[in-house]
């Protein structure tokens, strides 16, 4: 996207150059409690609520590390291949700030709890073609949040400024990316799969409008081929990826600007402003904090044994990336419909438990992708809010499974579901054919498909039993899936038996 405020560089000027994105992100994580003390982890609440002495930092109150606050930093550090240091130090990063009554933060600094890790993400080569990229994550460490500014909202808020501590101490793990991206897309890749991961993990609800996920982007560019990197500029203050990726945008082109323009890029801290669409300066690198990093006297290094380590990864779930590959293996679906499948982990769970209840698991697939998406989209509705539930989905799959359901009725069924708002169970009670229990008319039905399948017939009498089912689902078309399924498979036996026997 090229900015309207940009002066317009030309590609064969932006062809000359190579961005380089880093990203460091900040997820809170879902404990019950705070970091370091037992007030309560939750978003909103009236302001200053949720204090005590030691979030508050008052004198004299002693942080306690919150057990579940480390299992999640491990659980998230596993899942993103990070290599989990047994022994790891918080320390103090200090800084004065009002939403910050201690004057510092407890942080990890040059022994963080998880380094060395990746992720995997769709991109493209040079020649366009569709790779997955290896990204790097050079660690996650575990830290507290802060409070809130509260700059507006107030009548009389003119010249001044709120704070709202509830936000204090609220346990974050900081991911910290290599510069191993390369473009804004590939940001945008990183940050969903990431996302993604912490979600399946359950580490984190990573709501960005509550402030759960937050991202500072820092990006430079540099001469293609160039063989060090460029000055970088960090962005804050972004809050959707959409964004990040259209300030990642800017700020490459605004980058390359000032090169051409004979200037340098200075290292700074830069604000996406969102109705504005650009960033602007907010405090260069010469005026940056110095946090005197110093260990925190008050907790002990933390250690996570190797068999803490272990009963924490019981509860590492099957990831999206490998669920997805498995399920196009298991179901023989594209790797489009698996993505479709796995948008939630719950979805994905209850969507599995549903097949494998089914008749025909892929049957109950290719329902979902071919029946239920192509409805949801033209209704502007969301898989959660489809109005055929999964249990719809596996009741009306097994159906046309035995023959009783020919697939027009069954899309007749599923509109008719869609424009009532109702669920299949409902709707089929209602539409469904009428039955014909007439024993004399469904045994004519099955001496018709018999004298048709003679072959089928002599497999049914050498022994191969298992040919009833063909008879059985020949028979329910010819009756348009009105014969009385029980009464039918019944019948079929008694008949073919009656064949074997008479020879
Ligand atoms: P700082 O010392 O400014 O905090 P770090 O080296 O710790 O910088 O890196 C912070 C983030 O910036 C990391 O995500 C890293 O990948 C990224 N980064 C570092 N150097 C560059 C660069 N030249 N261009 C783009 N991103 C960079
Ligand atoms: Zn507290
Ligand atoms: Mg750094």
């Amino acid at each position: 996207m090229i900015m309207s405020t940009m002066t317009a560089l030309t590609p064969e000027v932006l062809a000359k150059y190579q961005p380089v994105i880093g990203l460091e992100v900040h997820v809170q994580l879902l404990t019950e409690s705070k970091a370091f003390c037992g007030c309560v982890n939750r978003y909103g609440g009236e302001p200053n609520t949720h204090v005590c002495p030691t979030c508050l930092g008052l004198p004299g109150a002693l942080p306690v590390l919150n057990r579940r606050a480390v299992e999640l930093g491990v659980l998230a550090s596993k899942a993103i291949h990070c290599e989990i240091r047994e022994t790891s130090i918080f320390s103090r990063k200090n800084y004065f700030y009002p939403d910050s009554p201690k004057g510092y933060q407890i942080s990890q600094f040059d022994r963080p709890i998880a380094e060395n890790g990746w992720i995997d993400v769709p991109a493209f080569d040079a020649t366009g073609a569709a790779i997955t990229k290896r990204i790097g994550i050079t660690r996650l460490h575990l830290e507290e949040d802060a409070g809130k500014s509260i700059h507006d909202g107030f009548a009389d808020s003119v010249s001044r400024t709120y704070i709202d501590l509830n936000r204090c101490g609220t346990p974050l793990a900081e991911i910290v990316s290599e510069p191993d991206l390369r473009t804004p897309d590939e940001a945008f890749e990183y940050l969903t799969r990431l996302k993604e991961i912490l979600l399946y993990c359950g580490v984190s609800d990573c709501n960005m409008e509550e402030g759960s996920l937050r991202c500072d982007a820092n990006v430079s560019v540099m001469l293609k081929g160039a063989k060090q990197y460029g000055t970088k500029a960090e962005v804050k203050n972004v809050n959707s990826f959409r964004y990040i990726r259209a300030a990642l945008e800017y700020e490459i082109e605004r980058q390359i600007e000032v090169l051409e323009g004979g200037g340098r890029v200075v290292q700074e801290s830069r604000l996406w402003n969102n109705a504005e669409g650009r960033t602007y300066s907010m405090r260069s690198k010469e005026q940056a904090h110095d946090y005197r990093y110093f260990p925190e006297p008050d907790l002990p290094p933390l250690v996570v044994g190797e068999a803490w380590q272990r009963e924490i990864l019981k509860a590492l779930p099957e990831l999206p990336e490998a669920r997805r590959a498995r399920m196009i293996a298991e179901y023989e679906i594209t790797p489009q419909d698996a993505m479709t499948l796995t948008a939630t982990r719950a979805f994905a769970d209850s969507f599995e438990e549903a097949a494998n209840a089914a008749k025909s698991p892929k049957r109950v697939v290719s329902l979902i992708t071919s029946e239920l998406t192509g409805r949801l989209k033209a209704a502007g509705l969301e898989l959660e809010q489809s109005p055929v539930t999964l249990k719809g989905i596996v009741q009306a799959a097994d159906l046309a499974e035995s023959g009783e359901l020919s697939s027009k009725m069954l899309k007749q069924l599923l509109d008719t579901c869609f424009t009532e708002g109702k669920d299949f169970a409902e709707v089929y009670e209602r539409e469904k054919p009428q039955q014909i229990s007439d024993a004399g008319a469904i045994e004519a039905m099955i001496d018709e498909v018999i004298a048709a399948n003679p072959k089928q017939v002599a497999q049914y009498v050498g022994g191969k039993k298992t040919v009833a089912a063909f008879f059985v689902g020949n028979v329910m078309r010819l009756s348009k899936g009105q014969a009385n399924p029980a009464l039918l498979n019944e019948l079929v036996t008694r008949k073919l038996d009656a064949l074997g026997s008479a020879e």
